[in-house]
């Protein structure tokens, strides 16, 4: 079944081509910054060794509330990957925005992390941002990031993306280069109507595939992933099968969801919906946390092994 009135998108992008940009103006779009609140820092780089280097390190998730519609914004690392990180969280998605810069154009990790993203046959949105930019060559880029595709292998289906153009700066987005449009709803809607809707069994036995682990000092290992089947609620008895097979019963001691500034606790989340839960421990990329009754087990996650490798040459 359809989730209808949830996306999960993953935004991926070369560093500085104005992901954490997009993501403030798309929050304000939504309404999700209330009148006169100060937001002190932007949102996804909250995290200090993060605006030391200036990058994005962490995957942070949050939730944009668009209507009836809810958009979980999975945050993908820009820098240089070699542990599989890009593609595990890319695991929770149906879809991506790719924001390319619309003066440099595709560059290294744009191809990185779209190669994965194709592969796991996610409907790409090309979003070119920095329009406003003097020099910017929308079209060029455009045609760019096409040409990457087909060289990517892309499906024709991959291949008629959506293309929406951008100022995340001036907090506008277009659907021609020029058409004058002041705000962020043409890129909404376009998430919303070219991402799928997440499929799902709400109605059956509790599913979750943990695709990523964060750490709390508070409450140690948060397991991360998308709600396959059944509600989670706080205090369930679950089950954990780990990767190799091996089971284990513990209970759900938190859950939480996403919303506008990042992870909320709640009594219960729902299928299709990205959430984060507390209480298994022992937690891996991989593992499926599920009913003890009716377990249910997904494929695993495949990560591709890393292609670079250090030889030491003996002295
Ligand atoms: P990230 O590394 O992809 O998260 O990129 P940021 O959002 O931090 O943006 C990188 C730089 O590009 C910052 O200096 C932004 O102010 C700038 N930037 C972001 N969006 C735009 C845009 O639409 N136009 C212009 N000219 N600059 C932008």
């Amino acid at each position: 079944m359809k989730q209808d009135n949830i996306r999960n998108v993953a935004i991926i992008a070369h560093v500085d081509h104005g992901k954490t940009t997009m993501v403030d103006r798309l929050l304000g779009a939504a309404g999700a910054f209330r009148e006169n609140q100060r937001v002190e820092e932007r949102v996804l780089d909250s995290n200090d060794q993060e605006r030391e280097r200036g990058i994005t390190i962490l995957s942070k998730n949050i939730a944009i509330q668009y209507g009836d519609v809810k958009i979980n914004v999975i945050d993908t690392p820009g820098h240089a990957d070699f542990g599989g990180e890009v593609e595990r969280v890319l695991n929770m998605a149906d879809g991506a925005l790719l924001i390319v810069d619309a003066f440099e154009g595709p560059m290294p990790q744009t191809r990185f992390v779209l190669r994965h993203a194709l592969a796991l046959g996610l409907r790409i949105v090309v979003v070119v941002n920095k329009v406003d930019r003097p020099g910017a060559r929308p079209d060029e880029v455009v045609d760019a990031v096409f040409d990457l595709m087909v060289e990517l292998d892309a499906s024709d289906e991959q291949l008629d993306f959506p293309v929406v153009f951008a100022s995340a700066m001036n907090g506008y987005a277009r659907y021609a280069a020029d058409d004058g449009n002041m705000d962020m709803v043409p890129l909404l809607d376009t998430i919303v109507q070219q991402v799928p809707a997440p499929d799902c069994e709400p109605s059956g036995p509790v599913a979750l595939q943990i695709c990523t682990v964060d750490h709390s000092s508070f409450v140690g290992r948060i397991g991360v992933g998308r709600l396959y089947s059944g509600t989670m609620h706080k205090g369930e008895q679950v089950l954990v099968i780990k990767n190799d097979g091996t089971r284990y019963n513990t209970q759900i001691k938190q859950v939480f969801t996403f919303q506008e500034l990042g992870k909320v606790e709640v009594e219960a989340a729902g299928a299709g919906d990205i959430i984060a839960v507390v209480g298994v421990d022992d937690a891996d990329i991989g593992d499926m946390v599920t009913n003890r009754d009716n377990p249910i087990r997904l494929d695993p996650i495949e990560v591709e092994q890393p292609t670079m490798s250090v030889v030491f040459e003996p002295s």
